[in-house]
């Protein structure tokens, strides 16, 4: 039996797992380091932590849920739906909860995983599906350790913690801070938030959805598929601004610049808050509630460059201190750093971190030449600004259980070509090249500025190439022939360990 192996149980992971449950494979492990299902929707709990893609499209497409309770609704909501579809797809029962991999090993013929409490698990295919935004990132700010406050991340938000007439920093106006923020003023006794870069923003159109409707989507699910039909056509008109459409960009630029005249009355803080960056380079942000918080007396926005964190707050370079009681990161996440920190090693001993030594790339974003029988789920070059990263998940989910299929089969392992993956890459970077991803420093991009996160084109376009996996894209692999001693005592003591 084919033994799959597939690294966190997040969206991806509960995607991957139930494609190859459906295709009837069974010796499945999902190892997860949490104790409960979720990835991000776990992990983000901050006050008004949300997902700004409609929920209709943002959900299984095999899995419509009936039951939002709005256009956007809240991550605890998010989180249940998938917990509840993994139970009802059977995939919970696969989790072994609080196991965290620290590296994974090509043997010559699986993958040799081993835990961070040093366990052995074995697997023929290994699935890391671990996203591109599950590792905090804190800057090193001078004197950080010596603030006498709180800090924290919005990914390591404290349920416990006070904000109540204290006065809080927040570093940062990503997609985190934005949603964080409106929700703490009025309750902290001042807000300062330090800004970069302005992000653009845009009215979020959300809605509650009433009894009427949800009764309607249970009994016709027919007009969930019209809902989310709908919502397709508004990602690919914000697709279209972002690619720089000569009708759409300035339509999209104007309604942003509009939201900043109706909400920020201020000149000079509309100064402030009007982005010099194209439109998109950075993730446009869905918020009502951003610019009216901003302007609020009782908050400061201040552009001036941090240099240091002091005990009671935080020194910008024009020479004032800040003083905060509590000092929030919105600085958002170590995003180009696929599969850290886990070190994979593949065939002859060739590194991940080497052969991604110039920044992440994999054919298709799922698969890399010397590193058989390993896929990945939302890897480099599979994220997207502007629609559902769960549609990729499930165009990749699809793609690998083709490729599982022909590993049951008997086939030898799957190896990508060099050339297929060389010729992709190049064609992919040629693309983004052009791109207005290249316009600014975002979480998009390497040190140096190779895009690595996000898919240049159309999410039909990537489901279209994915759709078939070509067997001519990938190489035979040589299984070494091991001696039988050898062979008793790796089959014996690294079984596939089943939770
Ligand atoms: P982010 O978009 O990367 O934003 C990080 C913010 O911190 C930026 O404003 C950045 O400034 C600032 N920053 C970073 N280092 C800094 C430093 N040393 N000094 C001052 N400012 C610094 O992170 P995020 O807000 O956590 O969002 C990340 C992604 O998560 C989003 O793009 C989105 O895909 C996802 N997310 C989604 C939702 C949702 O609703 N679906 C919600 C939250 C997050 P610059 O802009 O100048 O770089």
């Amino acid at each position: 039996m084919t033994r799959v192996a597939i690294i966190g149980a997040g969206f991806g992971g509960v995607a991957v797992a139930a494609e190859l449950l459906r295709q009837g494979f069974r010796d499945i492990v999902l190892l997860e380091k949490a104790d409960r299902i979720g990835g991000v929707w776990r992990d983000n709990t901050y006050p008004g932590c949300a997902c700004d893609v409609p929920a209709p499209l943002y959900s299984f497409s095999f899995a419509l849920n009936p039951d939002w309770s709005r256009r956007y609704p809240p991550h605890q909501e998010i989180l249940t739906y998938l917990e509840r579809c993994a139970r009802e797809l059977g995939v919970t029962d696969l989790v072994r909860f609080g196991v965290e991999v620290a590296d994974a090993g090509w043997t010559g013929d699986h993958w040799q995983i081993t835990t961070t409490a040093g366990e052995l698990i074995s697997a023929d295919v290994l699935i890391p599906a671990m996203g591109q935004l599950s590792r905090p990132s804190i800057p090193v700010l001078p004197g950080a350790e010596t603030f006498r406050g709180r800090q924290l991340h919005t990914a390591h938000w404290d349920p416990h913690l006070a904000i109540d007439g204290r006065r809080v920093a927040v570093i940062g106006t990503g997609a985190s801070a934005i949603q964080l923020v409106p929700e703490i003023v009025g309750t902290a006794a001042r807000v300062t938030v330090f800004q970069r870069t302005a992000p653009w923003t845009l009215p979020k159109p959300d809605r509650r959805y009433g009894p009427v409707r949800r009764a309607a989507y249970r009994r016709i699910p027919g007009l969930m598929r019209l809902s989310r039909a709908a919502t397709w056509g508004l990602t690919l008109v914000q697709g279209a601004a972002v690619a720089g459409n000569r009708v759409v960009n300035p339509l999209v630029r104007g309604y942003s610049r509009a939201q900043r005249r109706w909400q920020v009355r201020d000149p000079e803080l509309r100064s402030k808050v009007t982005p010099d960056d194209p439109l998109g380079c950075k993730r446009v942000l869905f918020t009502n509630a951003w610019l009216p918080a901003l302007a609020r007396p009782d908050v400061d926005l201040v552009i001036e460059k941090i240099i240091a964190v002091t005990p009671d707050g935080i020194r910008t370079a024009d020479g004032v201190e800040h003083p905060c009681d509590v000092l929030i990161y919105g600085t958002g996440f170590a995003a180009t750093e696929f599969l850290a920190p886990i070190r994979v090693t593949g065939r002859d001993g060739v590194r991940l971190t080497d052969e991604w030594r110039d920044g992440a790339h994999a054919y298709l974003g799922m698969t890399v030449p010397g590193f058989p029988n390993l896929f990945l789920i939302y890897g480099p070059n599979t994220n997207t600004g502007n629609t559902s990263v769960i549609y990729f998940h499930e165009s990749q989910a699809r793609y690998i259980a083709q490729a599982v299929r022909r590993i049951a089969a008997g086939e030898s392992p799957l190896e990508v070509r060099e050339e297929r993956a060389t010729a992709y890459d190049q064609e992919i970077q040629g693309r983004l090249a052009g791109s207005v991803w290249t316009a600014c420093r975002s979480w998009y991009r390497t040190a140096s500025g190779r895009v690595v996160t996000n898919w240049p084109g159309k999410a039909a376009e990537y489901r279209r190439r994915t759709a078939r996996l070509d067997p001519a894209d990938f190489r035979p692999v040589v299984i070494p022939q091991p001696s039988p001693a050898l062979h008793d005592s790796a089959d014996a003591h690294h079984r596939l360990q089943r939770g």
